[in-house]
């Protein structure tokens, strides 16, 4: 049997890679190869709940149709470059995407959930001051199947157990990059995650998480329905120019509206998720906590603090936990819903805003030079 490794690369780039399809295009792509739709569902399943790359393996399929998929199709196994165990049980894996570049997904166990953090983009043109991903630059969006890959591999890698059992019960977009500047990739991969045929996780437990990409948060509640978490970390505009350089091009009296929208109509329970990063004298102070009370108002959200976390050359502290917790009584003292979140994986260099991954060719484009893919 010839595996995926052993064939020519010129022989499976004629074919069709499977890995990044979602079932509406798995479904297209039989009709388009003379077979039935319903085919996909019993590819998809081999895949992402088996774990299966080989054609051979897939036995509910006729032997004249797996030969057809084998002189036709592929699918990718991606190559894990490296794979690290932090001392709290938190895992992290470098995928290589390319010959170049490489990024980084992350598995942090808790009690009763399993949460993945995916990346999106190698690298990240938007440049946030207190990010690691930032400082390298950007290289290119990743693709579906590069994205939809982190979850596989590490399924995978965790025994793609039946689906009450399996492991990562949450995944989050908050890798490397801005998932909200990728949609045409990120979306299917969303819809993955969250097919039955697939991953089956619930809407309420895939979360895209954006520095606020306007536009593309409105295409969210028109054409996919997941969670959504907004890194706004600073209550004005001034501090947030200087964070979250997009704040430039989508200014809070743009984003805010925009996540009104956002949970308008919804379930009772949709609400968005403010993440706060917690910077040491920078937008900790008491003052910030009141104007931020005031700018969320009555929007249905949560937010949660992020105490940040450190990366070669930079400048930034951790706010002291005096500090996040005067914030926090301010902010649930002016009705809001408060978490702070917990450090994992530092050891490994694998908590929020640590991921470096592997980016060649770096520009460093200021995000109004960058092509935006909106979709
Ligand atoms: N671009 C997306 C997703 C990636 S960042 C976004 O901006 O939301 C995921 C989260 O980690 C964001 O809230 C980000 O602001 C936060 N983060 C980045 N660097 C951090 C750091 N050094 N310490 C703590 N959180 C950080």
């Amino acid at each position: 049997m010839q595996s995926n490794l052993e064939q020519s690369s010129k022989e499976l780039l004629a074919k069709t890679d499977l890995l990044g399809m979602d079932r509406e295009m798995m479904a297209a792509y039989f009709v388009e190869i003379g077979e039935k739709p319903f085919r996909a569902t019993q590819v998809m399943k081999w895949i992402h709940q088996m774990g299966v790359s080989e054609f051979d393996e897939m036995t509910n399929l006729s032997k004249a149709l797996r030969e057809k998929l084998k002189r036709l199709a592929w699918v990718r196994s991606p190559k894990v470059l490296a794979e690290q165990f932090s001392d709290d049980g938190t895992i992290k894996w470098l995928l290589e995407v390319d010959n170049h570049n490489a990024v980084e997904a992350v598995f942090i166990p808790e009690k009763n959930r399993g949460t993945l953090c995916i990346s999106s983009q190698v690298g990240c043109a938007l440049e946030c001051s207190f990010c690691s991903t930032g400082q390298q630059g950007f290289n290119r969006n990743l693709e579906n199947w590069e994205i939809i890959a982190q979850m596989w591999v590490v399924n995978k890698a965790l025994g793609c157990k039946p689906k009450e059992e399996r492991r990562v019960s949450n995944v989050v977009f908050m890798g490397m990059g801005e998932p909200l500047l990728n949609v045409t990739h990120v979306f299917p991969a969303a819809r993955i995650l969250m097919d039955d045929f697939a991953y089956g996780l619930s809407k309420r437990r895939v979360t895209i998480s954006t520095a606020g990409v306007v536009p593309a948060i409105d295409k969210i509640k028109a054409e996919l329905d997941v969670s959504l978490a907004i890194s706004l970390h600073a209550p004005n505009n001034g501090l947030r120019d200087e964070l979250v350089p997009l704040n430039k091009k989508y200014p809070l009296e743009t984003l805010i509206p925009s996540l009104y929208r956002y949970v308008e109509g919804g379930h009772s329970k949709k609400h968005v998720t403010i993440e706060y990063v917690m910077l040491n004298q920078v937008n900790d102070r008491v003052e910030h906590a009141h104007e931020l009370v005031a700018l969320l108002g009555d929007l249905a959200c949560k937010v949660n603090l992020i105490p940040f976390n450190p990366f070669p050359n930079t400048d930034y502290q951790r706010s002291s936990n005096n500090a996040i917790h005067r914030f926090r009584s301010i902010l649930e003292e002016g009705g809001l819903n408060v978490t702070v979140r917990k450090t994992r994986g530092e050891d490994i260099d694998a908590a929020c805003g640590q991921l470096a991954g592997k980016v060649s060719d770096r520009t460093k484009r200021t995000v109004h030079r960058v092509a935006f893919d909106l979709g």
